[in-house]
């Protein structure tokens, strides 16, 4: 029977950073990954290969950082866990382990939709093979419905819509796309964007059936509408791979993922989880958390492979940051947003500020931002952000993020020491984040009297 310190199941997000951490952390370890594709995709890199980077093949995370970190990979399913035993049973025979680390990630969310079985009905699966499937059926349809207009939605309608001979529709259950993660101003700015772009919007609309006679023809909304469909993705969700933890025992949190302690510890000391398929808890509060996120999934890796033979760190909870484009537009989000703030039951001060992210504005490359910070008002403790604008967007978020993570008040981002530069971000004088702390502590002060 082969033998290993460590075995990692999943070498995706989860699997391959946990694997590279324990590596750097324990170099002299025997790790083995365990994993089932022979390719493994950029999950987050899926929606581009429908437009952008064309081709799965152009989407592939290789296999030359496993040698280069001496990490040996068994292409098998793992299929049970022998706890007892210390031995994971996979496809291709057994291996015992001294510490496991499950990163089996998730699977789509499919809906009770009638329908949903039908020819031409697709979910986001992360398989080379299945979405080459989807791709080359596309090459033939005009009529696309993506059912979900969260990021995954939006951004495999647009990259879909780019080569400018199909007609694209988003339906979404909720008033606005994006509404679980964006106040209601960027939701409409963003859809604005995609609508300029082509895209047919539907929201408000709670799909009721999808119809065809064996093939999808046409999407059957609740208030009786119909809209033509060759083609259907479903893109509302995924749902956390537990199966086999489930079998061997380990707990299973109130979100249906792994239980999970502050150090990625499962129910097993010797075995951990990672990833989408493991238990979230919110940086706000403690509650479990939906999210499934790379980000998280990663930072979570960083944690496990670390704590394997030795408690070294701890999981702050998840803060919740990402971005997401439509063309040259991008949305970044970190933290709560000012409806999720008030429902949660924060008394809250939100300010938002706007203007070019060079100076002056009529440098080349300038695009005008919109910048959003949510703050606790008797502490003024940092609670979340928004940016909209260029690709920047998706680093600015990341700066806030850091200040979120660190709970720094009003006060310490008035007094944040940014870097600036014409051709490069924003002006000192206008500085968005400075600024608009600046603006928060003004309210604060004038509520205090
Ligand atoms: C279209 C799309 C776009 C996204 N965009 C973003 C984004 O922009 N930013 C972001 O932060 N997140 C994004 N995400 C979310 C992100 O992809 C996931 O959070 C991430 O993939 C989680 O990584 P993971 O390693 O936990 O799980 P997965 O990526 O699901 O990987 C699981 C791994 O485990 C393997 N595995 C599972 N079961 C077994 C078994 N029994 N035996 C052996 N191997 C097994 C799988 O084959 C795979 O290698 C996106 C997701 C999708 C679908």
């Amino acid at each position: 029977m082969e033998q290993a310190d460590l075995v990692v199941i999943g070498g995706s997000a989860a699997g391959l950073t946990a694997a590279i951490t324990a590596r750097r952390h324990y170099p002299g370890k025997k790790i083995l990954m365990v994993r089932q594709e022979k390719q493994v995709l950029i999950p987050c890199g899926i929606p581009y290969i429908f437009g952008t980077v064309e081709s799965p093949q152009k989407n592939l995370i290789g296999d030359a950082v496993l040698e280069k970190n001496n990490i040996e990979l068994l292409l098998a399913e793992a299929t049970d866990i022998d706890r007892e035993g210390k031995v994971l049973h996979t496809t291709e025979g057994d291996v015992s382990y001294e510490r496991l680390i499950i990163a089996t990630g998730s699977r789509p969310a499919m809906p009770p939709i009638p329908g949903f079985d039908l020819d031409g009905v697709y979910a986001v699966v992360k398989d080379v093979e299945y979405l080459s499937g989807l791709q080359r059926r596309l090459e033939t349809v005009e009529d696309v419905v993506i059912i979900g207009g969260g990021f995954i939605g939006i951004e495999l309608g647009d990259e879909i819509n780019k080569a400018g001979d199909k007609n694209v529709t988003i339906v979404e259950m909720l008033p606005h796309c994006l509404a679980l993660a964006y106040d209601e101003e960027f939701c409409v700015e963003m859809e604005k964007v995609l609508e300029s772009r082509g895209i047919n919007l539907r929201t408000s609309s709670r799909v009721e059936k999808i119809a065809g006679d064996g093939k999808v023809e046409k999407v059957v909304l609740s208030d009786g509408a119909e809209i033509k469909a060759d083609v259907v993705i479903l893109g509302i969700g995924a749902v956390a791979n537990v199966d086999m933890a489930r079998k061997a025992g380990l707990r299973i949190g109130l979100t249906g993922s792994i239980a999970v302690d502050r150090t990625m510890q499962t129910s097993d000391a010797n075995i951990y989880a990672c990833g989408d398929c493991a238990e979230k808890i919110s940086f706000f509060g403690g509650r479990p958390s939906p999210l499934k996120l790379a980000s998280i999934a990663t930072l979570e890796a960083h944690i496990a492979g670390a704590n394997l033979f030795g408690i070294r760190r701890e999981n702050v909870g998840t803060v919740g940051v990402w971005s997401t484009a439509g063309g040259k537009h991008a949305l970044a989000t970190a933290g709560l947003t000012e409806e999720m703030a008030e429902k949660r039951g924060y008394d809250v001060v939100a300010v938002t500020i706007q203007g070019p992210n060079r100076h002056p504005g009529l440098m080349p490359g300038a695009v005008n931002t919109r910048l959003k910070l949510v703050f606790e008002r008797n502490s003024g403790v940092i609670l979340g952000g928004q940016v909209m604008g260029g690709a920047a967007a998706g680093e600015v978020i990341n700066a806030i993020s850091a200040c979120v993570q660190n709970r720094m008040t009003a006060e310490d981002i008035a007094m944040f020491q940014a870097g600036t530069h014409p051709a490069l971000t924003a002006s000192p004088i206008a500085y968005h984040m400075v600024n608009a702390a600046e603006m928060a502590i003004q309210q604060m002060r004038e509520r205090g009297g």
